[in-house]
């Protein structure tokens, strides 16, 4: 590829203990709650709303059993009533609702926030990142930082630092499929059926839905995932699905994007020809945001793997506790679950914890990632991608900058039991 130089003299815009780039669960998260320990924050989102996929990505539900004090608010302040007041019903999103909350609560502890503007690169000097560099629609900006995030879910500033990372499944890089959510209007919620696993096959007037689904549809499309929404006759629609994208590539965000609109009809046919209380929906929204499942994993000093989750491992170093969800891999070359996907037969010895050094990327100094893309194996990935798990990473990293920026030291040498110490008085429980 031929190159240009550019010479750029960018305007410093900004004085910041830390900025943190990405807003969705894990970017959230870190810049809320080191903002309410008084921390001088900025929050820098490519998108025109926080939240990430559990808004921009109109996500049907948050996920699993993980506990946590600031997911907890976040499930108190944002739940509608309900059928299930106390039950399921409480993980429920409703995506407006939940942008308007999620931006007051920035507001509350003083964050600020940059919609429309996307982190472009680190301000580095030498290996040391010192900064964020944005481009928005009034040009390039610096903002000078003590310690940077990285919550991106693909690892963007990390990567551009020179922090090293794997693509997907070891070893040859294969990545979950992708999928856009949409939302259809115009169901009958006293007859519709909600499967909501691929291995719910419940049997319907015209057959078993998933054996139906996979008839009618063509992959890699076919598995029926259905949601149950807050709003009167509105279902969550999670059967879009696209295999062989690599989310860090425009040109293939573009390609799933088309293959999955394309889907859309068809799948509506299908529910209005097939499924009991569907026979008049209608599509009323697709998300912002195409949903990515997976990309890279940044190397930090410990790789999580699906052992430590089966085992429940409890890490001397942890800053994420009470993790609790089952491995989760969508069939990686078609419709459906991969064989290595478990989720009924999942069994774990309890919730699981994250240590520090899956947050702290190798080879790069004054930066932690938190969400998606941190350090652990395709398979550990499948479990601590969801929305949950992500909001107490953040919780533990915003912690953990904030600490090692009063220490006056880099994150990689702050005193983990003075971040357990700061998590536990947040209300955070081993
Ligand atoms: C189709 C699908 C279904 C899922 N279903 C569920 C579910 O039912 N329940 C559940 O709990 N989890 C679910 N998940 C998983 C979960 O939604 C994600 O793994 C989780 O949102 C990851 O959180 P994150 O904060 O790491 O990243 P994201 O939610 O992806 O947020 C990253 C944010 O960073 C922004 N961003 C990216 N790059 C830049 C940049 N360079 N500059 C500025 N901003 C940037 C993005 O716009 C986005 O807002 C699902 C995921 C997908 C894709």
């Amino acid at each position: 590829m031929t190159t240009i130089r550019e010479l750029l003299n960018t305007p410093v815009a900004g004085d910041y203990d830390l900025v943190v780039a990405g807003a969705g669960p894990a970017g959230f998260a870190a810049a809320f709650t080191a903002g309410r320990l008084g921390a001088r924050v900025l929050l820098v989102e490519q998108a025109g709303a926080v939240g990430g996929i559990a808004t921009s990505g109109l996500m049907s539900h948050w996920t699993g059993d993980t506990e946590g004090p600031l997911y907890e608010e976040i499930l108190r302040r944002s739940s509608v009533p309900g059928p299930e007041e106390n039950g399921a019903w409480r993980q429920v999103i409703n995506a407006e609702k939940l942008k308007l909350l999620l931006l007051e609560m920035l507001s509350e502890v003083k964050v600020d926030v940059l919609l429309y503007s996307f982190a472009a690169a680190p301000w580095l000097e030498g290996t040391q990142v010192c900064g964020l560099i944005v481009e928005s629609k009034s040009g390039r900006r610096a903002y000078r930082a003590r310690v940077v995030i990285d919550a991106t879910g693909d690892g963007d500033i990390a990567v551009r630092a020179g922090a090293s990372f794997s693509l997907g499944r070891e070893p040859d890089g294969g990545m979950q499929p992708v999928t856009l959510m949409f939302k259809i209007a115009g169901v009958d919620m006293e007859r519709a059926v909600f499967p909501g696993a691929f291995e719910d096959n419940r049997e319907i007037p015209k057959g078993r839905i998933q054996d139906l689904g996979k008839a009618a549809l063509s992959a890699p499309a076919g598995h029926v995932l259905l949601y149950r929404s807050s709003l009167p006759g509105i279902v969550t629609v999670n059967m879009t699905n696209m295999i062989g994208i690599d989310g860090t590539q425009p040109t293939d965000l573009g390609r799933g994007d088309l293959a999955c609109r394309r889907q859309m009809g068809p799948i509506v046919d299908f529910l209005r020809a097939t499924v009991p209380g569907y026979e008049h929906c209608f599509v009323s929204s697709a998300a912002a945001l195409l949903g990515v499942r997976e990309t890279r994993h940044i190397r930090g000093g410990y790789t999580l793997s699906a052992e430590d989750i089966v085992e429940a491992r409890r890490f001397d170093d942890w800053i994420v506790t009470r993790a609790s969800f089952n491995f989760d891999i969508h069939n990686l070359s078609g419709s459906g679950l991969d064989k290595d996907g478990a989720q009924q037969q999942f069994r774990a010895k309890g919730k699981y914890t994250i240590p520090y050094r899956c947050f702290v990327p190798e080879g790069v100094e004054g930066l932690l990632v938190a969400g998606r893309c941190i350090s652990g194996t395709h398979k550990a990935h499948s479990s601590y991608r969801v929305m949950p798990i992500c909001v107490n990473m953040g919780q533990g990293v915003g912690t953990a900058a904030v600490t090692a920026g009063r220490a006056g030291v880099l994150p990689r040498h702050v005193n983990v039991a003075a971040v357990q110490a700061s998590l536990a008085e947040q209300g955070v429980r081993l």
